[in-house]
């Protein structure tokens, strides 16, 4: 039913078809002479017991798990590492022995982009959206040591939700901002702001999550998630204030390299992150043409 095996890994997911989590790790196999496969796989949620059934069936040695199931999938599994229990999201699952174990490299992720970008933790920082990947970014900032973080959403209750959630294993301040009045108000004071939200991703690559970006300081960094267009609306009005601008695929590649060592039990060599990040580049700037 599901194209997975002993050899394969595969990404789980509800859309899948814009993944590109299948051309990273095959790379990565193919670098390293390894006879595994990497697939896509489509799993509608009245199927994911099932898929986990085939898991253990088929002795599939892992898989990855994006957008609706990273919470919907802990109960399926034996074991939580630290790494996702604090977020409380999975995207990395590895079977061993029959046991499935679930851990988060989205934290990781983050926290590399941002070091490759040239980001260093200072003053106050911004986070636009309070969903899965900002339940990532408030883990990825308290560990590289920020003061305080304003957390931002069209829905007020998903930012109390996510502050409640977190505060008592913090030790920055996360502060509950108000879309209407306090972006504006806290722009020109922020040295990082990070788009956590689906805004600006290809097709609606015309739509910015954020009006008065000329409020923001020249010097701040703008972190994107979205990778799809390579430069978002957003990352080119960053640009035009004087701020330096980090794409969301970085954060792409460095937590599948995570997932890949979990699996391997194995350090990833030197060079392969650039390697796969010139690949993707020149994947992308053929399909912009
Ligand atoms: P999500 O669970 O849907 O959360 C996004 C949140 O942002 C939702 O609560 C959404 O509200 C809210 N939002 C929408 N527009 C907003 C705005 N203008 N201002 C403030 N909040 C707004 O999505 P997610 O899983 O966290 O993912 C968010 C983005 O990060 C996606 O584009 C995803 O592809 C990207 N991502 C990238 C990586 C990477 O490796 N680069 C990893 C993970 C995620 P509504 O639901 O009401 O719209």
């Amino acid at each position: 039913m599901f194209k997975i095996g002993l050899k394969t890994f595969c990404v789980i997911g509800h859309p899948i078809g814009h993944t590109l989590s299948p051309a990273i790790h095959q790379t990565v196999y193919e670098a390293l002479g390894m006879d595994f496969k990497y697939t896509a796989v489509h799993v509608l949620p009245e199927n994911l017991s099932d898929f986990v059934a085939e898991v253990h069936k088929t002795e599939c040695p892992g898989f990855n798990v994006t957008i609706p199931y990273k919470e919907a999938i802990i109960p399926f599994l034996d074991d939580v590492h630290p790494s996702a229990t604090h977020i409380g999201a999975v995207n990395t699952v590895k079977q061993e022995n029959g046991a499935l174990k679930g851990f988060n490299t989205d934290v990781f992720g983050m926290m590399e982009a941002l070091k490759r970008g040239g980001w260093t933790p200072k003053g106050k920082v911004i986070c636009l959206g309070a969903g899965g990947a900002a339940r990532a970014a408030v883990e990825a900032m308290n560990l590289m040591g920020v003061k305080a973080l304003i957390l931002f959403d069209v829905i007020q209750e998903r930012v109390h939700n996510l502050v409640c959630d977190f505060q008592r294993q913090l030790s920055m301040d996360i502060i509950e901002g108000d879309i209407k009045t306090d972006l504006i108000r806290y722009l020109p004071e922020v040295n990082l702001l990070i788009n956590a939200t689906p805004v600006g991703m290809w097709p609606n690559s015309d739509r910015s999550p954020v009006s008065g970006l000329d409020r923001i300081a020249s010097g701040a960094t703008v972190f994107d998630l979205v990778y799809k267009p390579l430069k978002t609306r957003l990352m080119r009005e960053a640009e035009q204030q004087g701020c330096k601008i980090i794409s969301g695929l970085g954060m792409l590649i460095a937590q599948a390299l995570a997932a890949d060592e979990i699996w391997f039990n194995q350090k990833m060599p030197e060079g392969i992150f650039e390697g796969i990040q010139e690949k993707l580049r020149s994947q992308f700037e053929i399909m912009q043409d």
